[in-house]
């Protein structure tokens, strides 16, 4: 999902205040928009419906959503950095001096066709609109249209956090500093780190979400592709401490085949034997050819995979020990039942 506008956020507020990328431009529309409905007044002698359209001039989406974000009172279910755990996050919400208007600027009617008085309420609507939102943006932003929204979560000790917005002169929303920092929000790694014996990996998740969330998706990729090159090269150790491959045939391979090998022995995980076609291309793509934008816009969902990837490796290993441990019970009854 690419964000660009700050409508884009509905229903997604916690991402927004926790997880979304530092000093990245988010625009916040302030022309009017129209709705439009019809109502039938009464008929005339042949039965025909005297009809009146209805055209609703309404503030932006954009400046609707920023002024339930900031005024409404909100509960998040989200993660506390501090509790360390999932629990309501309360935004008490900004009082007003004055009560914010409904966000309907003005209504033009009419009964057969549209008349020049059109383009009034056009032009009216879109004049309204913007002072409304300059007032609204007085009330909420300081002097330099910088606004901070304090929170805190509901357990008994309140861990207090923050977020810091800044407002550009042609209206792009900015977030310029949070604490907890989004790094502290990403809870993600925690059932990796108590199963992956090789730590450096989860730092590299660790360093690769640090670089995404500064917008450097290029070095996130690289990130990402050298933890997938780890795994590769994790197995093929495994298999060769059990001689059980082919070294030779397999260091002269590419990377795509590499995999096929390791598969084809059992030890990678379906799931990376599927995605292996395209997976390691994209990264490497990534590293060597996309821009930044591009790379942040697909980090996602690489980053997914490899999470995938690795929950089936330490699902892999978990089913191995298992069978292990079954094959010597058996063997024992198997034995004690011979006697
Ligand atoms: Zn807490």
């Amino acid at each position: 999902m690419q964000y660009e506008r700050l409508s884009d956020f509905a229903g997604k507020g916690p991402y927004l205040l926790f997880d979304f990328p530092l000093y990245t431009k988010v625009k916040i529309n302030t022309s009017a928009e129209t709705t439009e409905d019809m109502e039938i007044l009464d008929y005339n002698e042949d039965d025909i419906p005297n009809i009146l359209h209805n055209i609703h001039f309404l503030e932006n989406e954009d400046v609707r959503y920023l002024k339930t974000l900031v005024t409404q009172e909100k509960n998040f279910y989200y993660y506390c950095p501090f509790c360390k755990r999932e629990l309501q996050i309360i935004h008490k919400g900004y009082e007003l001096e004055n009560e914010l208007p409904e966000s309907l600027l003005t209504t033009y009617s009419y009964m057969f066709s549209m008349s020049d008085e059109f383009e009034e309420y056009d032009e009216d609507a879109a004049k309204v609109s913007v002072k409304r939102f300059e007032e609204f943006i007085d009330q909420i932003f300081d002097e330099n249209r910088v606004l901070q929204m304090n929170l805190e979560c509901t357990s008994k000790d309140k861990h207090k956090f923050y977020v810091i917005f800044q407002l550009t002169d042609d209206n792009y929303l900015i977030k310029t500093g949070q604490y907890p920092s989004i790094r502290d929000f990403d809870n993600s790694l925690k059932e990796y780190r108590k199963v992956l014996k090789d730590k450096s990996v989860t730092n590299e998740l660790t360093n690769a979400e640090i670089l995404k969330t500064h917008n450097m998706g290029v070095g996130a990729f690289l990130y990402l592709r050298r933890i997938f090159e780890k795994l590769i090269f994790e197995q093929f150790e495994l298999a060769k401490l059990e001689n059980n491959i082919d070294e030779q045939a397999f260091n002269e391979a590419k990377t795509q085949d590499k995999v096929k090998i390791l598969h084809e022995k059992g030890y990678v995980p379906t799931y990376l034997a599927e995605i292996n076609p395209f997976i390691y291309a994209i990264l490497s793509k990534g590293v060597h050819q996309l821009g930044e934008k591009e790379c942040n816009l697909h980090y996602d969902t690489l980053r997914e995979a490899i999470l995938l990837i690795l929950e089936e490796k330490v699902e892999m290993e978990r089913k191995e020990k298992l069978k292990k441990v079954t094959k010597n019970e058996l063997n024992k009854i198997h034995t004690r039942l011979s006697n």
